[in-house]
């Protein structure tokens, strides 16, 4: 009989399947990760040309809320998670009931809705961007004359990568053309920033938090374009940041990862605007700089592999190639310190994320 606890576990994980609502890029690369473990890895998502899918042991193409499928993938996982914001609450409540779920369900409340997510964060002493719920063009002027001549627009559930945002004015609101009856609204006060960064925080089962260095980022049109680590910011900074991050994830009861995305402005206040209980674009450097990437300790915490500390060998450039840079990729081929990531999506459109590359240092 063999004994030996290290070859036990190599055995036990083969046995294990990884189940993940979400077949983009990310659940993609939360796949790769447990695939190298020796996990199996099952998908499940309504797009037939989902890009996990590629990397799947087994998938399923259906919808969310298709009771039946979800019911006989999740008793085929021994852990479920997700790999955005916008698989539907009820969803993974029911699939809780066959599988363990991760990060967690109390997560996906509150990063789903802008309002209980700015609420949350509000409530634990760290400042968010002044805002109101809108309900029309009269609350929206309202907010204009009260906090801020320009605010920007955000749908409150629904919205990533800038879609569902729009900037405005007291000029340019008689032309705004909105549904209030189909969508809600948040009305932001516009931060004038000196940087964005975003940390990326590990939390097990133990409740032990680690996190990573935040990286600096930059976006165009409410798009990630680029993620440079390290950020160049003061050591203080970087502290007090690591620390909103800890206490967000400790709250949020996150087993898992969980981003947090901030502002720094002129004068060296942290504004966090968003949150995402998941791997995120902002941290895909760790795949190349990091001996544990955030995919990996996603799946450490799920199976309960050890995560002893992060450490760092390069510095790095992310670079997103999006539909219209798609040449970046031609470009990076040529280059030795162009770590290569393509998501193996069927269409190349303006404003898609088609992969991302490492420029390490
Ligand atoms: P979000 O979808 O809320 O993450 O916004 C996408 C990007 O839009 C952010 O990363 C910022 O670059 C910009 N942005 C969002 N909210 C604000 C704000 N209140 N003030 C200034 N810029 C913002």
């Amino acid at each position: 009989m063999n004994t030996n606890p290290k070859k036990l576990l190599a055995k036990a994980l083969s046995k294990k399947t990884l189940g993940i609502l979400g077949g983009g890029q990310l659940g993609k690369m939360i796949g790769m990760a447990a695939s190298r473990l020796g996990i199996k890895v099952i998908i499940f998502d309504p797009k037939e040309d989902s890009p996990a899918f590629q990397i799947a042991d087994k998938y399923y193409i259906s919808s969310f809320e298709d009771k039946e499928k979800t019911k006989v993938f999740a008793r085929e996982c021994d852990a479920v998670t997700y790999e955005f914001e916008n698989v539907p609450l009820e969803c993974l409540i029911y699939i809780s009931k066959f599988s363990k779920t991760y990060p967690g369900i109390f997560p996906l409340k509150i990063s789903q809705d802008r309002v209980l997510e700015k609420n949350f964060i509000h409530k634990l002493n760290i400042n968010v961007a002044d805002f109101s719920v809108v309900k029309s063009k009269k609350d929206i002027k309202n907010f204009l004359i009260k906090k801020s001549n320009k605010v920007l627009l955000k749908k409150v559930k629904q919205g990533y990568d800038g879609k569902g945002q729009k900037k405005i004015d007291l000029r340019n609101l008689k032309n705004l053309k909105i549904s209030f009856k189909n969508n809600n609204f948040i009305a932001e006060k516009i931060i004038l920033f000196k940087k964005e960064i975003s940390v990326i925080v590990i939390r097990d089962k133990q409740g032990r938090l680690i996190s990573y260095k935040p990286s600096e980022n930059n976006h165009r049109e409410g798009i990630l374009i680029e993620s440079n680590y390290p950020a160049k910011i003061e050591k203080k900074i970087e502290f007090k940041a690591k620390s909103i991050a800890k206490k967000i994830a400790k709250e949020l009861n996150i087993v898992g990862v969980l981003a947090v995305e901030m502002f720094i402005t002129r004068n060296n206040e942290i504004i966090v605007n968003e949150i995402a209980p998941r791997p995120h674009n902002s941290g895909h450097w760790t795949m190349d700089v990091c001996n544990i990437s955030q995919f990996d300790a996603l799946v450490r915490v799920i199976f309960d592999l050890p995560i002893n500390s992060i450490k760092y060998y390069h510095k790095c450039k992310m670079i997103n190639i999006l539909g219209e840079n798609y040449e970046q990729f031609f470009h990076s081929l040529e280059k030795a310190k162009h770590k290569i990531h393509i998501y193996g999506k069927n269409k190349i459109k303006p404003k898609r994320k088609m992969g991302h590359v490492n420029i390490i240092d």
